[in-house]
Parts: C-alpha cells; sequence; structure tokens
C-alpha cells in the first residue's frame, strides 16, 4: 500500500516536472527579477540550493490548535515530510529543522521560544545556498477564513519571488477562489526576520475553519499541498542556480 502511493506520487511529480518546464518559459514572476535566460547566461550556474525546511513548533510548543482539536505542530510535520520527499524524489538536497515531535534549543536564545526559533535561524545560516521554508497552520477567531497565505521578507529580493510564485500556483493548482497576495511580514516574523536568504513562512491554511481543518488532517490533501509546493520550490531552485 505504501509502496503504491509511493509510486503514485513519483508519477505525480514527473507531471509536475513537466509542467514546471513548461512554465519555466513562459509564466514565472521569478522572470521579474532581472534574471536573464539567454544561452549566454547559462554559462554561468550555482549549484542548487539545499531547501531548509521548517515545521514549526513541536515538542512542548503544540502551535495553534485546530477547530477540530489537533496541535497544528502534528500537521506542519506531516506537510514538511511529503514536502521533503517529493523534493528529494526531484534531486533536491532537503534538511529539516525538526522531522520528530521536538522543540529545538540554542543558548543563545534568549527564553526558550527563542531559543528554538534562533537554533532554525542557525541550521539556514549554516548552509552555503539555502531556501528556506517554514510551514505552519493560521488561526483566527472567525471561522469563515480559509484559505493558504505565504509570507516573505524583503531582506533577499527572492524571496518575494518565491513566496508569490507558490501563492500563484496554490491559485492554479488547488484553490482557485484563493485571492491571497503574497504578504511582506516586515519584521513581524521572527526567523524570516533573521535571514539574509531567500525565505518564506506558508500558512498551509486556516484550521479554524472546520473544512479546511478536517482537510488538512487527511493525508491526500497534504500530499497534494506538498505535491504543489514541492513544485513551487523546484522553480525557485532553478531560479536560484541559475542567478
Ligand atoms: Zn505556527
Amino acid at each position: 500500500m505504501h509502496f503504491t502511493l509511493k509510486m503514485a506520487l513519483f508519477a505525480l511529480l514527473c507531471i509536475g516536472a513537466i509542467l514546471l518546464l513548461s512554465l519555466a518559459f513562459g509564466l514565472s514572476p521569478l522572470r521579474g527579477t532581472g534574471t536573464d535566460l539567454s544561452v549566454q547566461a547559462r554559462g554561468d550556474f550555482s549549484p542548487l540550493p539545499v531547501v531548509i525546511l521548517d515545521p514549526g513548533h513541536g515538542g512542548r510548543d503544540g502551535g495553534a490548535v485546530s477547530i477540530t482539536g489537533t496541535s497544528e505542530k502534528h500537521l506542519n510535520l506531516a506537510v514538511a515530510k511529503k514536502l521533503g520527499d517529493f523534493l528529494e524524489a526531484a534531486g533536491m538536497r532537503v534538511i529539516y529543522t525538526r522531522t520528530e515531535d521536538i522543540a529545538l534549543t540554542d543558548p543563545e536564545g534568549g527564553t526558550k521560544k527563542t531559543a528554538d526559533l534562533l537554533a532554525r535561524v542557525k541550521i539556514a545560516r549554516g548552509e552555503e545556498n539555502p531556501l528556506f521554508v517554514s510551514l505552519h497552520m493560521n488561526t483566527l477567531p472567525q471561522e469563515q477564513y480559509s484559505g493558504l497565505q505565504v509570507f516573505y521578507t524583503e531582506s533577499n529580493a527572492l524571496s518575494h519571488a518565491v513566496a508569490s510564485t507558490i501563492q500563484r500556483d496554490i491559485r492554479m493548482m488547488l484553490q482557485k477562489e484563493n485571492r491571497r497576495e503574497a504578504k511582506n511580514a516586515g519584521h513581524s516574523i521572527y526567523v524570516l526576520d533573521r535571514l539574509d536568504c531567500p525565505a518564506v513562512l506558508v500558512e498551509c491554511g486556516f484550521i479554524s475553519n472546520h473544512t479546511e481543518a478536517r482537510l488538512l488532517e487527511t493525508e491526500s490533501y497534504q500530499n497534494q499541498l506538498a505535491f504543489v509546493l514541492s513544485r513551487s520550490i523546484l522553480e525557485a531552485a532553478e531560479e536560484m542556480a541559475i542567478i
């Protein structure tokens, strides 16, 4: 059963790769970053980035609690692992900030919360060419809000492009009614504010919304979401290797 699912997912990934190639020559918002994809420019490749996948929270920090009673930390980790599998199947190097239900710690971090966040930042800082993707779930007191939203900061110009690519792909492939735009987080998100590399935080959906929470708790939706995210990240990684 497990093997069959993996095979099916790999087939999906192959289809995605074909779509990715077509997109690479057409729709990408990353085209707007001043990158010249002419034959001359292609002589100057950088190594592909390593993708740092950061499932938010963990251990004593459960994050938000869904309307159905599930801790955000479990959903973040489930999506991250599926996303990592897709990326690795496509040949990307992936590093997780956590692969278990644990909190991280760093002696320079101050409180337990900042020690945990700083440890995540340092994992990315320790890599030469990182692309940092933090995964979270959103909540609001009002149940009606739904839909994935990506946050970025202006410390690296590519962050906005990566965030916009994810937001566009989600609209095209998973949430046709999602009109959200990638949002500048300013200094409000600790991990993004302390990284100079391309970095985004994906709020995968609203677990305060009953329908979306139920979806996010299913393996099939987690796989769909992870697949679309992998497609966007592969596109961004390709751009980073060319720039
Ligand atoms: Zn969170």
